[in-house]
């Protein structure tokens, strides 16, 4: 019998090969420009199919990629000629509203999430994009419009149930593997494949509201400067966020929770210019937490780089407008609040004193423009660069060890190697912003 034939027969449909049907619809991820050919994917509906293709794959000497979402920017959850180990089957979300606890298995969307949590009003802190994975979000960080009243994603989760590089079946939390527990909140998918997490969640009500005021790219640097002052006196539930690109600047805030006093700071905000069009107003909290999606994305090709900065001061504004006529988006996110709570030493996340995210990203269809448009949005992001604290990891793009530097503090680092060297000395999980395990 072929090996192929085997896992046939022990894995059926759950195995993926090229040539079958739905073969190009799996590894397909949301960056057009990842076109990788995976050997073998497994589509894993249980832990132990997760085990199963762990040890699959190290036995046949196969790369794994882990696949949740599918939005890492550079589809490292596709692997050429390796074992993808698909978790979009594991995508059940089961919530208790008397504990408040969610248990959400390691395939499932953000949207899943807020849509089970919405229906008794409750949430927790997830992304702007509902077709975004919780699996590569939350072991990331994970930043979303509730974080600055309820922390990063990672801030929120109770217990992980992870699949280590041995194939063992591990629960971690605060006092079982309470080493991991620090490493999985911000280190990544480098430590194993988490099938479930568990999330506390709060007590947010269903209702949102959203103020963006679009100005010219003339007035940008006047609006922003004075979006940025009234930022630093917003309460937790406001997140300051801005874009620039295109010839037009828009500035504004989003609104989380009860919405009687969302309104308050809009007056100061119109008065800062004047506007060609305003979006002002309410909405549920889960149409904004649907509003940004573009499920037709899939279609384009895709490159980001980005920065923390931990202050705005005038002469970034005026790097970050110099580029706006751009045909890119320059976002920038508001930190601070409960993110800023939680002490530094407590996870592996490193970059609590960010003031705002930024992040420059290109889109495009034609595979000819590849060179010109990354190079552009790189040239947009090192304007900003000498203003930068560091980088998100989820942020990360091509970088390699050099972003996993900007992304974790050198103490942090060690600690995290060391954490790697333990529990995945051989690097079976490298097709992430790898922690190399010490040298042996
Ligand atoms: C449109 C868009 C919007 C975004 N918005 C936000 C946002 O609002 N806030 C924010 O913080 N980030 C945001 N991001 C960044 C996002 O956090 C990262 O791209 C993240 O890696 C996506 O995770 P995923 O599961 O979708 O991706 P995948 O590509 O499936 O996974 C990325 C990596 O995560 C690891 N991984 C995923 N799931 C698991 C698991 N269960 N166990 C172990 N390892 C796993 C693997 O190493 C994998 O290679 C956004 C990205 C996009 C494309």
């Amino acid at each position: 019998m072929t090996t192929h034939a085997h896992l046939r027969e022990q894995l059926g449909d759950r195995l993926v090969l090229p040539g079958d049907q739905h073969y190009d619809h799996h590894r397909t991820v949301w960056n057009a420009m990842v076109d990788r050919r995976p050997r073998l994917i497994v589509r894993c509906e249980s832990p132990d199919d997760v085990v199963a293709a762990v040890r699959l794959a190290r036995d046949l000497g196969l790369d794994i990629g882990v696949r949740c979402g599918g939005h890492s920017v550079l589809g490292m959850s596709v692997p050429e000629d390796g074992l993808m180990i698909d978790l979009t089957p594991m995508a059940a979300v089961t919530v208790d509203p008397a504990t408040r606890r969610a248990r959400v298995q390691g395939g499932a969307l953000l949207g899943a999430l807020d849509v089970a949590a919405q229906a008794h009003g409750l949430a927790t802190t997830a992304g702007n994009v509902s077709h975004t994975g919780v699996g590569g979000l939350t072991l990331g960080g994970g930043m979303g419009w509730l974080a600055r009243q309820y922390g990063l994603t990672c801030d929120n989760v109770v217990s992980y149930e992870l699949v280590t590089a041995d194939g063992e079946r591990l629960r971690v939390s605060d006092d079982e593997h309470p080493d991991l527990f620090w490493g999985l909140r911000g280190g990544g998918g480098n430590f194993g494949v988490v099938t479930e997490f568990e999330f506390q969640l709060h007590p947010v009500g269903t209702r949102a509201y959203v103020a963006e005021l679009t100005y010219p790219l003339e007035q940008a640097a006047t609006v922003l400067r004075g979006w940025r002052d009234l930022s630093t006196e917003a309460p937790r539930q406001a997140t300051f966020a801005a874009s620039v690109g295109r010839g037009f600047a828009t500035v504004g805030y989003v609104w989380a929770g009860p919405t009687d006093k969302a309104a308050d700071l809009l007056p100061e905000l119109r008065a800062l210019g004047q506007p060609v069009t305003e979006n002002v107003g309410e909405l549920s909290y889960v149409e904004l937490q649907t509003r940004e999606d573009t499920p037709e994305g899939h279609a384009y090709r895709r490159y980001w780089k980005g920065h923390y900065v931990r202050g705005l001061p005038d002469a970034a504004i005026d790097a970050l407008v110099e580029h706006g006529a751009a045909d890119m988006g320059i976002s920038l996110q508001a930190y601070g609040g409960a993110i800023a709570d939680v002490p530094d030493g407590d996870s592996a996340f490193s970059q609590r004193d960010a003031a705002f995210e930024y992040v420059a990203a290109a889109r495009w269809t034609d595979a000819d423009e590849d060179a010109e448009r990354m190079a552009m949005a790189r040239r947009t992001a090192s304007a900003v660069e000498p203003y930068s604290s560091g980088a998100y990891v989820n942020a990360l793009s091509d970088e390699g060890a050099a972003g996993v530097r900007r992304a974790y503090r050198p103490e942090k680092l060690d600690r995290l190697t060391a954490l790697k060297t333990a529990y995945d000395p051989d690097n079976v999980f490298h097709l992430n912003h790898n922690i190399a395990p010490a040298a042996r």
